[in-house]
Parts: C-alpha cells; sequence; structure tokens
C-alpha cells in the first residue's frame, strides 16, 4: 500500500480556483484562507492559471496596441508583455 500524499490538498485547490475564478487576487485568497501567499503562488502555479486575469489586449494596430487604461496608442515596448491589455506606465502607476 502506498502512503497517501499529504501534500496534495484537493479542497483547498479547488478553493483556490473558484476564488481566482471570481476574480480575487492571489494576496486576498491568502488572507481569506490564512494561508502563506507563497503558498497560494504555489498552488496557482501547480494549477497552470495565469495569476491575475487581466481584460484581454486590444488588437494591434500599425504596430501600436491601445492601452485599456489611459486610451492611449502605444508600441509594444510599452507594454510588460503581449498578455498585457495595460501598458507599464499604468501598472505601475497602480503600484
Ligand atoms: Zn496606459
Amino acid at each position: 500500500m502506498h502512503p497517501m500524499k499529504h501534500h496534495r490538498k484537493p479542497e483547498l485547490i479547488a478553493r483556490i480556483r473558484a476564488m481566482l475564478n471570481a476574480g480575487a487576487s492571489q494576496a486576498e485568497i491568502a488572507e481569506k484562507l490564512g494561508k502563506a501567499k507563497s503558498t497560494i503562488a504555489f498552488h496557482v502555479r501547480n494549477l497552470g492559471v495565469k495569476p491575475v486575469e487581466y481584460s484581454s489586449p486590444k488588437p494591434e494596430r500599425k504596430g501600436k496596441r491601445k492601452c485599456v487604461t489611459c486610451g492611449k496608442a502605444k508600441t509594444a515596448g510599452a507594454f510588460p508583455s503581449k498578455y498585457n491589455a495595460e501598458c507599464s506606465m499604468c501598472i505601475r502607476g497602480k503600484k
């Protein structure tokens, strides 16, 4: 008989997934579940879920893309990655 693998916690993982789907941040989930942020981050990575779902990026036009927050058309370099709908300036402004 194989010993149970105690590090897999299906219930916890299900709750994390549900909260992620509801739009909660990892910090909020950690607080609500009384777990360390690193624990939540670990499970989120295992789920293969993107940490936070931002709104989808605007289509690129003539090498530029509109930032969903400031509405300015900016070159790809102004965004952290092609998956970000917000430009780096707006993201930085929120922190
Ligand atoms: Zn912006």
